[in-house]
């Protein structure tokens, strides 16, 4: 992936610290917490650089953040073209390895909100246990 091209694609500036959080988080297949992502920075940069720009690339839409019941998770959206595919989908929680997974395929209905009412975000969690703790135990 080309991750200048994708910050300059959503009108983002190109810092370093946007590029090593988009490679950090290309690299890994589950979700991870600020707390791992933290620890995977190089140099010093402080809770709250990483916070802003995670933020900002929420925003965009090149990252989505997941409230599981463990931490707040960041995966990073397959960014394979400039479709503005809906991200809201299904996130699964392992309650015994606390890996979150994507489930991209099972996309999140959007429900009608009562009057007054407006989304901003949809966030629907399944907790379980997944297939690798799954097999460890039978
Ligand atoms: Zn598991
Ligand atoms: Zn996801």
């Amino acid at each position: 992936m080309n991750y200048k091209e994708v910050l300059k694609q959503s009108k983002l500036s190109l810092t370093s610290h946007r590029i090593e959080l988009l490679k950090i988080l290309a690299t890994r297949e589950r979700a991870l917490s600020e707390k791992e992502i933290e620890g995977l920075m190089r140099g010093n940069c402080n809770r709250t650089t990483i916070y802003r720009n995670l933020n900002s690339l929420v925003e965009k839409k090149l990252v989505h953040r997941i409230l599981s019941e463990e931490a707040v998770k960041y995966k990073l959206i397959a960014v394979n073209q400039n479709n503005s595919s809906d991200p809201d989908h299904v996130h699964f929680e392992c309650t015994n390895c606390n890996t979150t997974y994507c489930m991209e395929e099972l996309e999140i209905k959007d429900f009608e909100l009562p009057d007054g009412f407006q989304k901003t975000e949809n966030q629907f969690i399944i907790l379980g246990i997944c297939k690798n703790c799954h097999y460890e135990n039978s």
